[in-house]
């Protein structure tokens, strides 16, 4: 407890602008709640929208000097973050799961995968290339150079604190470019902790801002219509991804969108049973089923539906609830009481409509917002958690017996961004990868995330990739110079 009280005490609270920690402009501030507990961890500074305006000024004001830095200077910066946040691993998991929640264990393997990030686009920087091209008709020359698109903003969830700012703030150094990052107001500790990293690291002032505040959108959505950013890039719901699109439509930005996932995961027949549980586990539990990568409608061929729930109901019913910081635990937490109240209404309406509960279902008393691991089978298609994100553990199965039926019921969704596919059939396999209607596919593993793989959606789950080596193109603006030669 006093390692707690250390780590968000050493935590700065206050806006980081132009390389500087300050105050609110009215000197406002918000609460951060521990999801486990629903007490008070600490408040933060709530930013203004003048604040927003003085942290993008500082970003455009420092965004020529920072385009002229050599790519190694940036690969150096990136490389020096890398290193804190693996020397800093034990304060900045502890600091991740007091504010949202996931077990250390994960907190700190989230740790790591948001240093990857850092450490991938150091690479990426010294990497960025362009072309010379002699025009058909001879003569002319095409010279194609790579420029930083300009100042960024950057807007994150609470589910991945830290890895979802690195995913951007990483490629966003690497080619050169400023921003003005906000982070969810659930989980803003991990951000700021980044930032105080980022100007160890030799970051210089102005490169990159942090706007912690409660009202989002009085704060971005001026800066958004200011056209002094070139930029956004966004983490979160379709919903908000939306309204974010349209004002970015005004004056034309650049826009890289992770929106919404409703991952279909799908158990052939012919699978390794073992495997596609110990795959669904992963998809399912990791964050607490709070991810947009989560498997979020299970369908299991019916000849082996029975089984593959047994097996799955007694690994997740033996799961450790409790606290993220205990020893032990495996399943921590929801975010909020408005979390929590959306899965079990999901789960309600579920068994409502005729599904069965294997394991789990029903909510312990006490503080905090936990749900405990939950199996549904002979989930109807029509239950509302076939249309949304559940974002918790609730892991619903539905039977199929067919191929073609099994992978239309997987593509009737307006998201697109992750689909799961166990089977020892290589040509279904790939068959069935080509058919699915997502961004990307675990062909027989349940976590697709990797820093140097290109992750993102298609459909209404998002535009553009992070990571891989796309990442960075959505960072720059490609420019060809035409030349005659005499
Ligand atoms: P979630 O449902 O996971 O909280 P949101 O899409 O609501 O996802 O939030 C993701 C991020 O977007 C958070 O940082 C949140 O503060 C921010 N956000 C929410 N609404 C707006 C808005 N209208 N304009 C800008 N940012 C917003």
């Amino acid at each position: 407890e006093q390692d707690e009280a250390k780590v968000v005490d050493n935590v700065e609270k206050r806006l980081f602008i132009d390389g500087q920690w300050v105050e609110a402009s009215d000197g406002g501030t918000f609460d951060v709640v521990d999801p486990s507990t629903g007490g008070k961890l600490c408040a933060v500074a709530d930013a203004t929208p003048a604040d927003g305006r003085a942290a993008l000024d500082a970003a455009v004001a420092a965004q020529a000097a920072f385009a002229a830095t050599s790519p190694r200077a940036r690969a150096d910066m990136l490389t020096g973050a890398f290193e804190l946040l693996h020397e800093r691993i034990d304060e900045l998991a502890l600091l991740m799961t007091l504010e949202m929640g996931k077990p250390l264990a994960e907190a700190r393997g989230e740790i790591t995968y948001a240093a990857e990030f850092f450490r991938h686009f150091a690479g990426e920087a010294v990497r960025i290339d362009g072309g010379y091209q002699t025009a058909p008709a001879g003569g002319a020359r095409f010279l194609v150079a790579r420029q930083p698109v300009g100042p960024c903003l950057l807007i994150t969830p609470w589910n991945f604190p830290m890895a979802m700012g690195t995913r951007k703030l990483g490629p966003a150094i690497a080619a050169g470019c400023t921003s003005v990052i906000k982070p969810a107001h659930q989980t803003p500790l991990s951000m700021l902790a980044l930032m105080g990293i980022l100007d160890e690291a030799g970051v210089p002032a102005g490169v990159v801002n942090c706007v912690t505040a409660m009202d989002a959108g009085g704060v971005m959505e001026p800066l958004i219509r200011s056209g002094q950013a070139r930029k956004l890039s966004f983490t979160g719901s379709t919903k908000v991804g939306r309204i974010l699109l349209e004002q970015c439509a005004e004056k034309v930005l650049r826009t890289s969108l992770e929106l919404g996932g409703n991952a279909p995961f799908i158990v052939f027949e012919d699978a390794d049973l073992d495997e596609a549980v110990t795959g669904a586990i992963a998809a399912k539990m990791r964050n607490m089923g709070e991810a947009c990568t989560a498997a979020n409608r299970i369908y299991v061929h019916a000849s082996v539906l029975d089984e593959f729930g047994r097996r799955l109901a007694e690994r997740m019913g033996a799961m450790t609830v409790g606290r993220g910081t205990t020893e032990g635990v495996q399943v921590g937490p929801l975010i909020d009481e408005a979390g929590l109240g959306k899965v079990r209404s999901l789960v309600a309406d579920a068994v409502d409509r005729g599904a069965t509960v294997l394991t789990g279902g029903s909510v312990a008393e006490g503080n905090g917002y936990f749900y405990p691991p939950t199996v549904l089978t002979g989930v109807p298609r029509d239950a509302r958690m076939a249309d949304q994100e559940i974002f918790g553990p609730v892991a619903p199965l539905t039977p199929f017996t067919d191929e073609a039926e099994v992978v239309a019921a997987a593509n009737d969704t307006e998201y697109g961004l992750v689909s799961y596919v166990f089977t020892n059939d290589l040509r279904r396999a790939l068959r069935v990868a080509e058919a699915l209607e997502t961004g990307m596919v675990g062909l027989n593993q349940g976590v697709v995330s990797n820093p140097a793989a290109p992750f993102g959606g298609i459909k209404q789950s998002g535009l553009g990739r992070e990571g891989g080596s796309v990442g960075i193109d959505e960072f720059l603006e490609t420019k060809y110079i035409g030349i005659t030669l005499q």
